[in-house]
């Protein structure tokens, strides 16, 4: 089987790349979208020396607050960015001052941004690795920014039914975790991890570049805070992975609200949560911690 379902229509510099063996193709079986990304083999697994992302390091040769840059690993070849949250090489936008990430949700949204006005992208995903269990490479804190051809699966399932469910939904007050005028940081009721958050801005807006400045102050903060909160849940660091959902980036989406997942990898302080064969084989999380439990553990931390 050599010409497994591309995503998109071709003719497209994404669907060439997948015929060279690098791009998003779908399983015939199972429907899964999947990345091959063999060249990544090539990157150093261990490194030595100094680090590339501080300051006149390999990839940032000069000072900055936070920069992007192009993947020289990219996942996605073309469509990989850096993101340096800080000239700093140790913390984590948890240990950043609001001020601090506010410059990174600027340079996000900035991105975004530009990386949309590009043809042969359609979504825009802004994410992180947070701890070497979560998968980063690098210490120096850092996150990354994948621009696919077309919206993947997972945020268009969000977007399917064509109407928004996070202004649908009312968010029970033992979810909530905290919050600010604008902005809100929760709980999902049916959470698949045990410490899983949600963080949305109360108005209906579709994307990064659409905040107000207010608004990205109020994210900065949320965002810094509820990653304080399950540091402080497991009295350390808690590896995590952080991913932005917002509007694609080509065509009419009025139902797409701007939001954040975090899924925290403990379950308890250097205990992994792992997800097992059960899950796996049904598509069904299987959650150890009740939700309103969690909700209150982070709201007391
Ligand atoms: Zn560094
Ligand atoms: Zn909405
Ligand atoms: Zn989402």
């Amino acid at each position: 089987m050599t010409d497994a379902p591309l995503l998109g229509n071709p003719p497209r510099a994404a669907d060439r790349r997948a015929r060279a063996g690098d791009g998003v193709l779908r399983d015939p079986l199972t429907g899964q979208q999947v990345l091959i990304a063999g060249h990544r083999q090539d990157r150093p697994q261990t490194r030595t020396g100094p680090c590339p992302f501080c300051p006149g390091g390999t990839e940032a040769p000069d000072p900055y607050d936070v920069k992007a840059f192009p993947n020289r690993w990219p996942a996605l070849p073309g469509a990989s960015e850096v993101v340096l949250y800080t000239p700093r090489h140790t913390g984590s936008l948890a240990r950043l001052s609001q001020q601090e990430v506010r410059k990174v949700v600027d340079l996000w949204a900035e991105r975004t941004a530009e990386l949309g006005r590009r043809a042969d992208t359609g979504y825009v995903l802004v994410f992180e690795n947070r701890g070497g269990e979560a998968g980063a490479s690098v210490d120096h804190p850092h996150g990354q920014i994948f621009a696919f051809p077309e919206p993947p699966d997972v945020p268009m399932r969000e977007l399917r039914s064509g109407t928004c469910a996070l202004c649908a939904e009312s968010v029970a007050d033992d979810l909530v975790v905290l919050g600010t005028r604008g902005w809100r940081a929760w709980v999902p009721r049916a959470a698949g991890w045990p410490y899983e958050l949600r963080l949305a801005p109360r108005a209906h807006v579709p994307d990064l570049p659409s905040l107000s400045s207010e608004s990205r102050d109020e994210m900065a903060w949320t965002l810094g805070e509820a990653l304080r909160r399950l540091d402080r849940v497991v009295g350390g660091t808690m590896p995590s992975m952080m991913w932005i959902h917002q509007r694609p980036t080509r065509g009419h989406w009025p139902q797409a609200h701007l939001h954040v997942h975090v899924t925290g990898l403990w379950h308890a302080p250097g205990r992994r949560r792992h997800v097992a064969a059960g899950e796996h084989g049904s598509g069904v999380m299987v959650n150890p911690v009740v939700p309103a439990v969690a909700a209150g553990r982070l709201r007391e931390a």
